[in-house]
């Protein structure tokens, strides 16, 4: 039986560092039907059931403006993932590929990212369709969806350079 934590056949783990490099804000909570990953989806779908994304104090008046958006993307925290596998075997059968050649939950810094259909906002929850993480799991960060937004501060050098960059 697949477990969840295990290790598997040909997967190497490595001794993690113990520094942090960085801190994050948990500045929500995101609730969904799925409390096991054995029946969470690999992948959220866009006609998946509804969850929500809770916001906490004092980042709710951070929400003004969402609502236009009709699509958004969350970056999530996936709090019960291991981070020391650098070759994991996703089918379990012996065949092993780089942690950052796949969207395993398992990385050094276990950050998941959906794109979701935002159904509605009611005060300070958002119910969205397209989530594939446990109930419970802290967000860290929600945006427009990047074909949907038009940055509305002016442009600069960059926005204009093409060609060759660093070699
Ligand atoms: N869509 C995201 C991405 O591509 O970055 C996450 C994909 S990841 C394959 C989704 C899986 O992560 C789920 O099927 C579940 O097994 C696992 N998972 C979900 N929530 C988790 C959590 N809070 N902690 C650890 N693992 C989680």
């Amino acid at each position: 039986m697949v477990r969840e934590n295990e290790i598997r056949e040909n997967e190497v783990k490595i001794e993690a560092p113990e520094t942090v490099d960085a801190g994050l804000v948990f500045f929500g909570r995101i609730r969904t039907p799925w409390s096991s990953r054995m029946e969470t989806p690999r992948q959220g779908r866009h006609d998946g059931p509804v969850c929500e994304i809770e916001i906490f104090e004092p980042w709710v008046p951070a929400l003004k403006g969402v609502e236009r958006f009709e699509r958004l993307e969350i970056l999530y925290w996936l709090d019960r993932s291991r981070r020391d596998l650098v070759l994991q075997s996703p089918g379990d059968n012996g065949e092993v590929h780089g942690t950052f050649s796949i969207r395993s939950p398992v990385r050094p810094n276990p950050i998941g990212t959906s794109i979701v259909i935002l159904e509605k906002v009611e005060g300070n929850r958002l119910f969205v369709r397209g989530l594939d993480c446990l109930d419970g799991t802290p967000l860290i960060d929600l945006k427009p969806e990047r074909s949907l937004f038009k940055p509305i501060a002016a442009p600069q050098k960059g926005d204009f350079e093409v060609g060759d960059g660093v070699h």
